[in-house]
């Protein structure tokens, strides 16, 4: 096994629905050996898209379910001259959701550990059952390899009280479990402690804003290292608008529905989670389009993008209040990376306050970290591209190691 180029390396396993993305890195050289994307699962017209050290591959098999989806993918691999399960694999870390109040560390998963991601799962019905799907197909192929399960929620596990309970009825909030919990965190974790690397400083002593602006987005205050407060809540539905999600809402839309639209619950959560948002106000999720229609002068893109703009200023604002002073103000994941005018906008017009983004700086595009604000600004913007499969496979590779 030792030579095996997969010697040493991590697999991380990110497991949806109908979905299963995965990669195989090292976690001392950051090398990405491979990665890859099973697609609709359970369906006839299944594909899995596979990358081994530069080169594609494809296979259109139906995949009944997740464990013929690994099945595939460990072909995929033994055409590439690798066997997966006899190559010095150091561990497998899988992406899971919700930790609830038990997870709030990476985990060696055994089957307590399932069975408590399984009780979990009502608090994130989409989520849960599918990461522990992948969990089980993974292991029944890969029995010796150990895994780790790395929570969304892990990082946000000390929100301080304020911040993680929410005005109700506190019998009802305890029997159920209501609370914020906040997610991305792997996320916010691993690019607030980049940020800091970048300019030199101690994770410890800055005071930051956090923006993970991706198709789901959340932002965080982050004082020295603790988070104070993030936008998502009990599920990733809270806070900022979203690709397809509503984000914060008045609770009352959901009466008004149910009573006045006879929609059941399901259809709500539906119209919340998958058919609001971005795509809810103009049809469109994929923020380049969108950029472009507001260019051309689209009023629903135009408007969509305002209300857009109009709530990550508002956080903006209050997590400047609740960190007294900001440090930094991070921009990560695909629009943050990306879409430079939403940068500019979210900044736009408070040097008052001392941020000061820089036009030039904000136009360079690039894969490295970056800081977009001028000489002037006394808060510095940045842009740090996050890697939470990295920050995955560092943990994982840390617990395994430990429980050997
Ligand atoms: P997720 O992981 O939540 O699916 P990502 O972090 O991959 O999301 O971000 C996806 C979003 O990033 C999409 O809305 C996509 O349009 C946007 N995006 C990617 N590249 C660009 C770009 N060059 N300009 C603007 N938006 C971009």
């Amino acid at each position: 096994m030792s030579g095996s180029p997969i010697d040493g390396t991590v697999l991380v396993v990110n497991a949806g629905s109908s979905s299963l993305k995965y990669q195989v890195l090292d976690p001392v050289t950051e090398e990405v050996i491979a990665d890859g994307l099973a697609e609709r699962i359970g369906e006839s017209t299944s594909r899995v898209k596979h990358w081994y050290r530069g080169s594609e591959a494809v296979s259109d098999e139906p995949l009944a379910d997740h464990e013929a989806a690994i099945a595939t993918v460990l072909e995929l691999f033994k055409a590439d001259g690798v066997d997966v399960a006899d190559s010095g694999l150091s561990a497998v870390g899988h992406r899971v959701v919700h930790g609830g109040r038990t997870f709030f560390e990476p985990t060696l998963i055994d089957e307590r550990v399932s069975s408590e991601i399984e009780r979990i799962s009502s608090l994130a019905p989409l989520h849960n059952p599918a990461n522990l799907v992948g969990i089980e197909a993974v292991t029944a192929l890969l029995p010796d390899v150990p895994a780790v399960a790395v929570f969304d929620t892990a990082f946000f596990h000390d929100l301080p009280d304020a911040a993680a309970t929410y005005a109700m009825d506190a019998g009802v909030a305890e029997r159920y479990a209501i609370r914020r919990y906040g997610f991305h965190g792997t996320s916010h974790e691993y690019v607030s402690r980049r940020a800091a690397q970048v300019l030199g400083r101690d994770w410890g002593e800055l005071n930051q804003i956090v923006l993970h602006l991706g198709n789901g987005a959340s932002m965080s205050a982050i004082a020295g290292g603790r988070p104070l407060d993030t936008t998502m809540g009990m599920t990733p539905l809270e806070g900022l608008v979203m690709g397809t999600r509503t984000g914060d809402v008045d609770a009352g839309i959901v009466f008004q529905l149910a009573r006045v639209a006879g929609m059941s619950i399901d259809d709500i959560d539906t119209l919340f989670n998958k058919q609001s948002g971005l795509k809810g106000m103009c049809g469109e999720n994929d923020f380049r389009a969108l950029l472009e229609r507001v260019e051309a002068g689209d009023e629903a893109a135009a408007l969509a993008y305002r209300v857009y703009l109009h709530r990550l200023r508002r956080y903006i604002g209050a997590y400047m209040v609740q960190l007294g002073r900001v440090d930094t103000v991070v921009f990560t994941a695909g629009v943050g990376e990306n879409a430079a005018p939403v940068r500019q906008d979210s900044l736009a017009d408070l040097e008052m306050f001392g941020i000061e983004v820089d036009p030039e700086r904000n136009a360079v595009r690039g894969d490295e970290p970056r800081v977009i604000s001028t000489d002037a600004s006394t808060v510095t913007v940045l842009v740090v591209p996050t890697n939470e499969e990295l920050a995955i496979a560092r943990s994982a590779v840390e617990v395994a190691r430990a429980a050997r």
